[in-house]
C-alpha cells in the first residue's frame, strides 16, 4: 500500500503539538514507528500514553523524532484538512431509496455527495452498507477494537439486498458484518423499509436472521423510506399508509417479544414515525432499553415527553414567577399533533401560557416529507406569514434546532435564522429537542447552549454528516 502524506494544516493553541514547535505545513510521517494510513491508525496510536512521532519539517525537510508522554485520552492537537486523513470514499451503490437522488436540483454541491465510508461509521456514527469496506478496514476494526460500527442492513436476503442497493456485491457484503460480529465488534443496524420490497415476509426474514449477529448486534431500527417529489426516472416507491404502519408495528412487536424472551433484549425498534403514522401510543420508556437508536428517531418523542414531565415536576414545588405569554412552535406536519398534546400538559401547570403549533408543510421537497429536520427557511417564512395573517404568533416562534445545519444558524436552503426573523418580524428561537430546554423556552427562562438530537426518517448513509444530507426530525 502506498504511504500517504499527512500534511498538518493547523495546530490547536496550547496543545502538545504547539509546545513541541510543530507547525502547519509539517508532515506527520510515523507514529510509534508505523506509517499512518488514515484516522483509524492515527486514533489507535493516539490512545498510547507514550508516543514517538516522526515529523518532517516543511521547507528543508529535516526530520524530528519526538517523544511524547501524555494522558491516554489526550490529543496531540494536530489538525488535518480532511477529518479522515484521507479522501472520503463515495458509495458504490444506487439504492432505490437514496435520498440524495431525490433532492431538488440547484442545492449546494456538497449536498449531492454520496458517502458510504466505514471510517465515518466509527468516527461519526454514520450508517454504512459495507459494500466498499475493504478487508484492510475489517482487519483494523477488529485489531484496534473499534466500534460501534453502524450497519445499514435493509434486508438479509442477499438477492434482495443486491436489488435494493443496485450493487451485485451487496449480498455478499453481509459476510463482512458477520466477520465483525464474530470478532465481537459492537454493531448497530438499521433497516430502511420500502413498501413492497423489504416489508412483509421479507421483514420477518430479516429480523429473524439478525439473531445470527448477536450478541455483538446491540440494536436495530426500522425506519420508513422518505419520498420527495423528485423521483422522476427512479424506482417506483409508494409511501406507507396508516394500515401499513399498524402492520409493521405488529410485526416488530411480535419480534420484540420473541427476542426479549430468548435473548433478553428487544433488539428491533420501530422509529417514532411508525407510531405517529399508525396513530398508536408510543411505547413506554422501558421498551427503548436505554434509547440506543435515539439519533435514528427511535424513542425521541417518548424521551421528550418524559423529560417534559420531569421538567414540570421540578418546577411544581418551586414555581418561578411566570407572566402571561403567547408563543408559537413551528414543526413538521408529523410531530405537530404530538406537540399539541405535550404542550397541553405544560399548560395544565401554566394556564397563562398560550402555545400555538404551526405545522409546516414541506413545499420544498414535497408534501410526503413531513419531518421538521427537512424544513427549509423559505417554507418556514411563507408559513409563519400565513399563520400570522389569521392568528397572533406571540412573542416568539420556537423551532427545533434540528432544522438548522449542525452548529450553524442556517437552514438547508442557506436561508439563515436572521433572514427568517427579518422576513416574519417575530423572534425565531432554535430550541434543543430536549424536554427541559423546551419547557424553559416556553416559559422564557434562560436556556443553555443548543444541543442537537436528531431524528432520522430515511437514509442516505450519513447520520452525522451535515444535517442537510439526511432526513431528520425533531419536534
Ligand atoms: S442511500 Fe447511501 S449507500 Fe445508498 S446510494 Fe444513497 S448514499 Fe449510497
Amino acid at each position: 500500500m502506498a504511504v500517504k502524506k499527512h500534511i498538518i494544516s493547523g495546530i490547536v493553541p496550547g496543545s502538545i503539538a504547539e509546545e513541541l514547535e510543530i507547525e502547519p505545513g509539517d508532515e506527520l510521517c510515523e507514529m510509534n514507528g508505523a506509517a499512518i494510513d488514515d484516522i483509524f491508525d492515527y486514533q489507535y496510536h493516539m490512545e498510547n500514553e507514550y508516543l514517538e512521532i516522526l515529523i518532517r519539517k516543511a521547507g528543508a525537510g529535516e526530520e524530528w523524532l519526538l517523544e511524547v508522554e501524555k494522558d491516554e485520552d489526550e490529543d496531540l492537537g494536530l489538525l488535518f484538512d480532511s477529518g479522515l486523513m484521507d479522501d472520503y470514499r463515495s458509495c458504490r451503490n444506487q439504492c432505490v431509496f437514496c435520498f440524495i437522488d431525490q433532492m431538488p436540483p440547484g442545492m449546494r454541491d456538497t449536498l449531492y455527495f454520496k458517502d458510504d465510508d466505514s471510517r465515518l461509521s466509527f468516527l461519526q456514527g454514520n450508517y454504512v452498507t459495507l459494500t466498499n469496506m475493504s478487508d484492510h478496514d475489517i482487519e483494523r476494526i477488529i485489531r484496534y477494537h473499534l466500534g460501534p460500527i453502524n450497519i445499514s442492513f435493509h434486508t438479509t436476503n442477499p438477492e434482495l439486498r443486491c436489488r435494493m442497493l443496485h450493487n451485485r456485491f451487496a449480498g455478499e457484503a453481509l459476510q463482512k458484518a458477520k466477520q465483525l460480529a464474530a470478532a465481537g465488534v459492537p454493531l448497530n443496524g438499521q433497516i430502511v423499509l420500502c413498501r413492497g420490497l423489504n416489508d412483509g415476509a421479507e421483514l420477518d426474514r430479516t429480523i429473524g436472521d439478525l439473531s445470527d449477529y448477536l450478541p455483538a448486534l446491540r440494536s436495530v431500527s426500522v425506519v420508513p423510506v422518505g419520498l420527495t417529489d423528485y423521483r422522476d426516472g427512479l424506482y417506483p416507491l409508494e409511501p406507507f399508509t396508516e394500515t401499513d404502519a399498524k402492520q409493521v408495528l405488529e410485526q416488530i412487536n411480535k419480534w420484540q417479544n420473541r427476542y426479549l424472551k430468548e435473548y433478553g433484549t428487544r433488539l428491533i425498534h420501530a422509529s417514532d414515525e411508525w407510531y405517529l403514522l399508525a396513530g398508536e401510543e408510543l411505547p413506554a420508556a422501558v421498551s427503548y432499553e436505554g434509547y440506543p437508536q435515539l439519533e435514528n428517531g427511535v424513542g425521541m418523542l417518548r424521551l421528550l415527553a418524559e423529560e417534559v414531565m420531569e421538567a414540570l415536576a421540578e418546577r411544581a414545588g418551586n414555581k418561578p414567577v411566570f407572566r402571561k405569554r403567547t408563543v408559537s412552535i413551528a414543526t413538521g406536519l408529523l410531530a405537530a399533533p404530538f406537540l399539541r398534546t405535550l404542550t397541553g400538559k405544560i399548560r395544565e401547570q401554566y394556564p397563562d401560557l398560550r402555545v400555538n403549533i404551526i405545522p409546516v408543510r414541506n413545499d420544498f421537497f414535497g408534501n410526503k416529507i413531513t419531518v421538521s429536520g427537512l424544513i427549509t427557511g423559505q417554507d418556514l417564512i411563507r408559513q409563519i406569514r400565513e399563520f400570522a395573517d389569521s392568528e397572533n404568533p406571540g412573542e416568539a416562534v420556537l423551532i427545533p434546532c434540528n432544522m438548522l445545519r449542525s452548529g450553524e444558524n442556517v437552514f438547508l436552503d442557506d436561508v439563515t435564522v436572521g433572514d427568517v426573523i427579518d422576513a416574519v418580524g417575530v423572534p425565531v428561537l432554535p430550541v434543543d429537542a430536549d424536554g427541559e430546554a423546551l419547557v424553559a423556552a416556553l416559559l422564557a427562562e434562560e436556556t443553555k447552549p443548543l444541543k442537537r438530537r436528531q431524528q432520522y426518517e430515511q437514509t442516505d448513509c450519513g447520520r452525522d454528516r451535515p444535517a442537510e444530507c439526511r432526513k431528520i426530525d425533531a419536534v
